[in-house]
């Protein structure tokens, strides 16, 4: 028999909502919970925190009525919490447990901060310990390749996660050097790897990935930025390993989502967010099985919650139940930010996403980073390449191949919107961005904006 695991956080969520009892557990009792929840979330936003009490004033005050309604109260965006985070906080100073700052890809320029309480972090803790029990068990050991040193960091919180269901968790930090991270792999013979996709390719495409034995590495998880077929596909081929994909940003409190054994879309956390899809032009909710941008509420977050948040990110919800046999819903793989693309001319949009999936498909490749340069009107597209200096020559066809094969630079450079650069090969990764997200750099905003 090969049936599949039903992931683990159908029981897990299904405890959280109350119907730890019952037989049957269908879409509706979640949403049930979930309507009941938004409409708590609204009272208590709307009395704690001032930003809340402008936006929504008078629309909360006579409890939800539906969905509906709720889909046409306005948006958080990224600007609103650049411009003053603290209008968000609906807990005293002494209470807030952790602050993060990031750096806003919103147009104020502004970063944007984000607190948490206790209660907020132990959220997380309890996802992280339900969701890694996809794919980690008791008594093994995780090498974390996430930014872990401070209390509450998302490094942190996994290691507790991980302590619940008796797996120890390790905290490496990001990859900067790849030979030091397969040090660690061997040294602490770790059978599970959680990391950014890009930075775990640095590991399976190095030449010192062969000291890994075959089969220690049973699972991966990949989080944090855009996940390529390609990175996906290099990482099961070098160690004959799982790998399983994440969804979370650091306003969902780091968890979003996470696959099942099916691999096919990330079951979201449905007790702690409500998650909608809106057309990114007009804000118009979408059906399910169609694209648009995914909109974030927090249902259970005390420092700061978040109401019908951008961000950012392009994906759909799966209408069919889930393969494993769940009924919790499914975020499909996200294609993408919008903002990480540039536009040529009216119609076309070169996607960072493109460039990953034709770039990274070149077994040589290790990294790269992607610019376009202001030309005359037009746009010229710079491409540096990080790979093994003994393969240069190679890599530089197939890297042009493969940016020629892109129908948005081939039809930008037919119009003669775009040109493209000689392709540039460096055997340091001197572009690495650490645990930030990789962009495709348009330096004729810069321009524009300066
Ligand atoms: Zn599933």
């Amino acid at each position: 028999m090969n049936a599949l695991r039903i992931t683990p956080l159908e029981r897990w969520i299904r405890d959280k909502i109350g119907m730890a009892s019952q037989s049957r557990f269908t879409r509706d009792e979640v949403r049930r919970y979930q309507l009941e929840k938004l409409g708590q979330v609204l009272g208590y936003a709307c009395r704690y925190s001032p930003f809340y009490r402008q936006l929504l004033s008078g629309l909360a005050n006579d409890g939800l009525a539906g969905f509906e309604q709720f889909a046409a109260l306005p948006f958080t965006t990224v600007e609103d919490l650049a411009r003053d985070p603290l209008e968000f906080l609906c807990v005293s100073h002494s209470e807030v447990a952790r602050v993060v700052t990031l750096r806003s890809s919103g147009t104020t320029g502004f970063p944007k901060r984000l607190f948490f309480d206790q209660a907020d972090l132990e959220l997380t803790v309890d996802f992280f310990h339900h969701g890694m029990s996809t794919l980690t068990r008791a008594g093994q050991r995780v090498l974390i390749l996430m930014p872990g040193g401070l209390p509450g960091s998302v490094g942190d919180l996994l290691v507790k996660g991980l302590a619940r269901m008796g797996a120890e968790g390790i905290v490496h930090g990001p990859v900067r050097d790849p030979e030091e991270a397969i040090d660690a792999i061997l040294t602490h013979r770790t059978q599970v790897l959680v990391g950014i996709p890009v930075q775990l390719l640095s590991l399976v495409r190095h030449p010192q990935s062969v000291r890994i034995p075959p089969g220690l590495i049973q699972n991966v998880l990949l989080s944090t930025d855009y996940i390529p077929a390609s990175i996906v596909a290099a990482i099961r081929q070098a160690w004959g390993c799982g790998v399983y994909q994440h969804y979370g940003l650091t306003e969902t409190g780091y968890g979003g989502g996470v696959e099942c054994d099916a691999h096919d879309g990330y079951h979201l956390r449905e007790a702690d967010l409500f998650v909608e899809v809106v057309d990114p032009a007009t804000g118009r909710s979408l059906p399910e099985g169609v694209s648009g941008e995914v909109v974030v509420t927090t249902l259970t977050r005390r420092a700061m919650p978040l109401i019908r948040y951008r961000t950012g990110d392009v994906a759909r919800l799966l209408p069919d139940y889930c393969p494993c046999g769940s009924p919790l819903r499914r975020l499909g793989k996200v294609a993408g930010r919008l903002n990480n693309g540039a536009a040529l001319g009216p119609y076309a949009l070169l996607c960072m996403a493109a460039l990953d999936e034709a770039i990274f498909a070149i077994p040589q490749v290790l990294n790269f980073q992607a610019e376009i340069i202001p030309a005359n009107g037009c746009g010229r597209l710079r491409v540096t390449v990080h790979c093994d200096p003994g393969r240069f020559e190679d890599t530089l066809t197939h890297v042009h191949a493969a940016l020629a094969r892109l129908p948005a630079v081939r039809e930008a450079a037919a119009q003669g919107l775009l040109t493209v650069d000689p392709v540039r090969l460096t055997p340091e990764n001197w572009f690495t961005t650490g645990a930030a997200k990789r962009t495709l750099i348009d330096r004729r905003r810069e321009r524009s904006t300066a």
